[in-house]
C-alpha cells in the first residue's frame, strides 16, 4: 500500500486532500506545519497529525525572502519551500512514497500559479513527488502516477479562487469539521505588517520573541534603538506584566485606569515612555502624571505631562 504524508492546514482543502488520499486507499501521515505567526484557532482532531513548529526558521525567511512578499509581508513562496521541505524530512523518516498538499491551481495569485507550484517543490528537493488531489488532472503527470501508485483519473480538476466546487464535494462527503478562512495568517494583515516592517528595519534579527511581541498593544517608534508598546485592554496588559523582563522596562500610572507599557530600548527614554503611558491613562488630562515605572528589580516613578496627539502621531507605528 503506498504512503504520503499530507500537508494538513486545517482548511478546507488539505482536509479534502487529507480525506480523497485515504479514499485511494493509500495511508496517510498527516503533518501541521505551525509558526507563531499563524492565528491561533483550534485545529481539528485528526488521528497521527504530526505537528512541526517552524517559528524560528520562519522569522527568518519573513526578514529576507528569496522570492520577495505578496500583497502585504507575506513571503508566500518562501514560505510553502520551508512546509515542503519539512514534509520531504517527514517523508523521508517516515519511508513515505510521495507528498500531498490541497493546493488549488490558480487560486492564489503568488503561490499556487502552476510555474511557482513547479518552482517551490523543485527547490524543495520534491519534483515531481507532490500530488495534489484537488487540481491534478490539470497538472503534469507525478512520479507517483507514473509508478502505478495512484490514478490519473482520479484526481480533480479545480481551479481558481472560487470555493464553491470545493465546499459543495466537502457537503457530499458530510466533511463539516475545517478552520474558517478568516483569520489565518497575521502576515496577510497590514496593521500587523507595519508594526513588523519597523522591526525589520530597526532589528538585525527577529525571533520568537519579537513575533509574541508584535501581537500585541499599540507600538511606538520613540528612536531606532528603543520602542513602546502599551497595552490596549486587560487581557494584553497582563500579557505584557507576563513579557517584561529585565532587560524591559515596564511602565503603569498607579491608582487609576492606566495601561501597561513596556519600554524596549534603553533607560534615557524612560521620559518619553511614561508621557506615552500618560497619555492613555485616565489621567491624560491632568498637566502633570506620576507614572511608576520597574527596571532590573527597582521600583522608581517619573512626572511627566502626558504627550499630546499631534507628537503621538509621529512615533505610532
Ligand atoms: S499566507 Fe502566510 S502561512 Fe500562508 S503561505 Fe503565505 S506566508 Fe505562508
Amino acid at each position: 500500500m503506498a504512503k504520503a504524508v499530507v500537508l494538513y492546514s486545517g482548511g478546507l482543502d488539505s482536509t479534502l486532500a487529507l480525506e480523497i488520499v485515504k479514499d485511494w486507499g493509500v495511508t496517510a501521515l498527516p503533518l501541521h506545519i505551525s509558526h507563531k505567526l499563524l492565528s491561533s484557532q483550534q485545529l481539528p482532531m485528526v488521528p497521527d497529525l504530526k505537528i512541526v513548529d517552524v517559528t524560528e526558521e520562519f522569522a527568518q525567511i519573513v526578514q529576507k525572502p528569496e522570492y520577495g512578499y505578496g500583497k502585504n509581508l507575506n513571503p508566500c513562496i518562501d514560505c510553502r519551500i520551508l512546509m515542503l521541505k519539512k514534509a520531504k524530512e517527514y517523508m523521508e523518516e517516515m519511508k513515505a512514497d510521495f507528498v500531498v498538499t490541497g493546493e488549488v491551481l490558480d487560486q492564489r495569485q503568488m503561490s499556487q500559479r502552476l510555474d511557482t507550484l513547479i518552482l517551490i517543490e523543485t527547490k524543495a528537493g520534491l519534483e515531481g513527488m507532490v500530488v495534489r488531489p484537488l487540481s491534478g488532472a490539470l497538472l503534469p503527470p507525478t512520479v507517483a502516477e507514473q509508478k502505478g501508485l495512484i490514478d490519473r483519473k482520479r484526481l480533480l480538476k479545480i481551479r481558481g479562487r472560487s470555493r464553491r466546487l470545493s465546499l459543495e464535494i466537502a457537503s457530499k462527503r458530510n466533511i463539516t469539521d475545517f478552520l474558517s478562512p478568516s483569520g489565518g495568517c497575521l502576515l496577510t494583515d497590514p496593521g500587523f505588517c507595519r508594526r513588523l516592517a519597523d522591526v525589520i528595519r530597526f532589528q538585525e534579527k527577529i525571533g520568537t520573541f519579537d513575533i509574541e511581541l508584535l501581537k500585541i498593544g499599540r507600538h511606538f517608534r520613540i528612536a531606532p534603538d528603543a520602542k513602546l508598546i502599551v497595552g490596549r485592554n486587560e487581557d494584553e496588559n497582563k500579557r505584557i506584566e507576563e513579557l517584561a523582563q529585565d532587560s524591559f522596562i515596564f511602565f503603569y500610572v498607579p491608582d487609576t485606569g492606566s495601561p501597561n507599557a513596556i519600554l524596549l530600548g534603553d533607560a534615557k527614554h524612560v521620559k518619553s515612555a511614561a508621557a506615552i503611558t500618560a497619555r492613555y491613562s485616565d489621567k491624560k488630562k491632568e498637566p502633570k502624571v506620576e507614572v511608576y515605572y520597574r527596571y532590573k528589580g527597582a521600583e522608581k516613578k517619573v512626572t511627566v505631562k502626558p504627550i499630546n496627539d499631534e507628537e503621538l502621531i509621529k512615533w505610532r507605528i
